[in-house]
């Protein structure tokens, strides 16, 4: 569908239109469908998984019988269990990207059902969603916080209440993609806090901390820490994609 299109005009037009599969277009019998090609193209993760971190385990035998990783086991993260709908990939990027910059705002929905799905065990154990909040200004200038979009599909479809304010990021964070692990983790100490007012939603809670992607984990390290100083009992991560990383355990597993 043409990128000049305003949100309102897409939606009346998906309307009229035969619904298309949500990653690629094609012609599909049920909206927010995936067709039979993305279907096999998508790389879900599935069991084994690393229960801390959501990373792909070769076999059941490699995480051992608390199916963790091996980096997981030489530094636990702070949050209790992560997981991820999907590998970061050129396939689910498609989903990601279109929602984050282009306004594809019906992509979190589709994205929502399958972490909803995914994270079934998470859900079960979580008493309240919070999404990974955007700085002022990047919210300001994008409309929508995609996260926040996600969190409350999945707060809807789980029966669950979302705090969608519950965090904010104190000072913009710097690209974080051109930082170093180390210079992420001092750029994103402190940046985050739970909003004034927000704590008695917090405290005691098994937070389910939703998110478009996990990568280094900075964000998710900075938002747990903020949550847990705010009396969160636990704080689990739920997000649409992981990204792959080198792991002399997980050969398979080598996306970027
Ligand atoms: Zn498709
Ligand atoms: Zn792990």
């Amino acid at each position: 569908m043409p990128e000049f299109l305003t949100r309102g005009a897409r939606l009346v037009l998906n309307t009229l239109l035969p619904p298309t599969c949500a990653a690629c277009g094609t012609e599909v019998m049920t909206e927010g469908a995936f067709c039979g090609t993305c279907f096999q193209t998508a790389q879900r993760i599935i069991d084994p998984c690393c229960h801390r971190c959501g990373v792909p385990l070769e076999n059941e035998g490699l995480g051992g019988a608390q199916n963790c990783c091996a980096a997981c086991q030489a530094h636990p993260p702070l949050w209790r269990s992560a997981r991820a709908a999907f590998v970061y990939d050129a396939w689910s990027r498609r989903l990601i990207l279109p929602l984050k910059y282009s306004d594809h705002t019906e992509n979190a929905v589709v994205l929502a059902r399958q972490m909803a799905a995914s994270g079934e065990e998470l859900l079960k154990n979580a008493t309240v969603i919070v999404p990974v909040p955007l700085y002022r200004t990047r919210l300001w200038k994008r409309r929508y916080n995609q996260a926040a979009l996600m969190a409350q599909t999945i707060s809807r479809l789980a029966g669950l209440p979302c705090v969608v304010d519950a965090l904010q990021r104190v000072r913009p964070t710097k690209a974080l993609a051109r930082l170093s692990a180390s210079e992420r983790e001092q750029e994103m100490e402190q940046a985050v806090q739970v909003r004034k007012g927000r704590e008695a939603r917090i405290q005691g809670q098994a937070v389910l901390l939703v998110d478009d992607v996990l990568t280094t984990g900075s964000t998710a390290t900075a938002c747990t820490a903020a949550l847990m100083k705010a009396g969160a009992a636990s704080v689990d991560i739920l997000v649409a994609a992981r990204t792959g990383r080198v792991d002399e355990q997980n050969p398979r597993f080598v996306q970027e």
